[in-house]
């Protein structure tokens, strides 16, 4: 598939085996969780042994789901599913889980990810295969079911042997439920225990919080977990791929309360903002953050700057993040819709503004613009990430190349096109020491243009930067 075709999914799933448990409530609850990974649509697929049912819509999860949709969904296997993607692409029919019927039975799948090679698999499947989707996940689910292999597990490592790209998946069957990363690890996955007995899996561990479930620890690159009624089992890829963790996942995308490859998120963000005030410090009155993302990286800076900080715009918690919204006239009323300024804070001060990412350039001006009308005397906005500079391919909408403004404009140019009196980004050697990493274990493709290996393209790159 062209590039041009692919969706771009940073999703959030989860999959629960929990006999005797109301697994499509903690599915909901789970997904309320993980929100903040898409919010244009849902679904959880419920099996109880003999049939899977399933219900996905357009919007919210508190929107989809009601006490009498939930109350159909009986069963001991839960796989639910929250969505964004890009324009174009925001139908029910691309709605998540999936389901599949198969001369052996249904199956049921949730994927977070992006496939780099979706047309390849495609070509694989059955000729008088139909798509009623345009994802990757339809492709991506159909090969499963159709792949060769005595059982689901053969299958499973049949597709994972040619699926490239990205890809954390939970699906189940009638009987059993499965959970595999891809071999870069480039999507999250954990998965933890109910303490009455029962496993849950979902793509941080903040989902497990939520409902209970003890987390055990995050699923390796390339591992598939299944569990039945015998109990919980593993099984891994033979070849060993070099890690890639999207970095992203630390800057911006997954919730602060969750644990990602051993590290805390809050605490990560806290040692970005500290690095960042390190890197590029600045005479100022008070340092505040662009809620709800950049808050612990704010009070980082302000702790190492040894200024107070202070919340200097209050986020109305109600309206989505803006950037998920598919067009940009959406993204730029939602700028304006989102925040208010407390005044009293502000005016006359210099303000320290930290927000996590600068992408296509739009929310920041607003920001500015804000503040000054506020009363800032100063506005200086720091960002606890790198210049981003290259689109993504592996699941996260990072916008084509033309879009991204640190593409296409040099540091000063876009203090001015924002409106700031200076601007400052972390470095990569400050993002890396702040989250205790080295390059080779994550992707940083948006940052250097170095994607890992999954990524086979200067084709691909050169058809997004057209
Ligand atoms: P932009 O307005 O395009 O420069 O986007 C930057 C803002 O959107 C920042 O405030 C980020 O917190 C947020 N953001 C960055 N990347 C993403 C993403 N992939 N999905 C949703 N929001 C994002």
């Amino acid at each position: 598939m062209p590039a041009g075709d692919t969706l771009h999914e940073a999703c959030g799933v989860v999959g629960i085996y929990a006999p005797g448990n109301e697994v499509a409530r903690h599915a909901y609850f789970g997904l309320y969780a993980l929100q903040h990974r898409g919010q244009e649509s849902a679904g959880i697929a419920v099996s109880d042994g003999a049939t899977i049912v399933c219900h996905r819509e357009m919007g919210l999860i508190s929107s989809i789901f009601d006490e009498e949709i939930l109350g159909n969904l009986t069963g001991y296997i839960a796989v639910g599913h929250t969505r964004y993607s890009t324009t174009g692409s925001s139908v029910v029919v691309n709605a998540q889980p999936l389901l599949e019927h198969a001369d052996f039975g249904d199956v049921t799948v949730s994927h977070n990810g992006n496939l780099t090679n979706t047309g390849d698999l495609r070509s694989t499947l059955d000729a008088a295969t139909v798509l009623q989707a345009t994802s990757d996940s339809e492709v991506l689910a159909k090969a499963i079911v159709q792949a060769p292999g005595a059982d689901m597990i053969a299958r499973i490592r049949h597709v994972m042997g040619r699926a490239e790209g990205a890809y954390s998946i939970v699906m189940s069957t009638e009987k059993s439920l499965y959970a595999f990363r891809d071999p870069w690890g480039v999507r999250p996955l954990c998965y933890g225990r109910f303490p009455g007995g029962g496993y849950m899996f979902a793509s941080e561990s903040c989902a497990l919080a939520t409902v209970g479930a003890q987390y055990i620890r995050e699923l390796d690159a390339g591992e598939i977990m299944w569990v039945d009624n015998d109990g919980l089992h593993y099984d891994k890829m033979a070849h060993h791929k070099p890690q890639a963790l999207c970095m992203f996942e630390y800057i911006y995308f997954a919730r602060p309360d969750s644990v990602l490859s051993g590290k805390s998120i809050y605490m990560a963000r806290m040692a970005m903002g500290r690095q960042l005030a390190r890197e590029h410090p600045v005479d100022a009155d008070v340092v505040m953050a662009i809620p709800d993302s950049a808050i612990p990286g704010g009070i980082g800076y302000a702790q190492e700057a040894g200024l107070p900080y202070v919340e200097g715009l209050i986020k109305n918690r109600y309206i989505g993040r803006t950037f998920i919204s598919p067009d940009q006239k959406m993204r730029a009323r939602g700028v304006q819709l989102k925040f208010n300024p407390i005044v009293e804070l502000l005016a006359g001060q210099r303000v320290v503004v930290v927000d996590d990412s600068i992408v296509r350039g739009t929310t920041t001006p607003r920001i500015v613009k804000l503040l000054r009308d506020a009363g800032a005397r100063e506005v200086h906005v720091r960002i606890t990430s790198p210049p981003i500079i290259h689109p993504c391919y592996l699941g996260v909408d990072m916008a084509s190349h033309d879009e991204l403004i640190a593409a296409n404009f040099t540091i000063d140019e876009i203090r001015e096109k924002i409106g700031a009196d200076s601007l400052g980004y972390l470095s990569k050697e400050g993002l890396l020491d702040a989250i205790a990493r080295k390059r080779g274990q994550m992707c940083m493709g948006c940052l250097t243009g170095e994607y890992p290996e999954t990524y086979n393209g200067p084709a691909v790159l050169a058809t997004a930067a057209r």
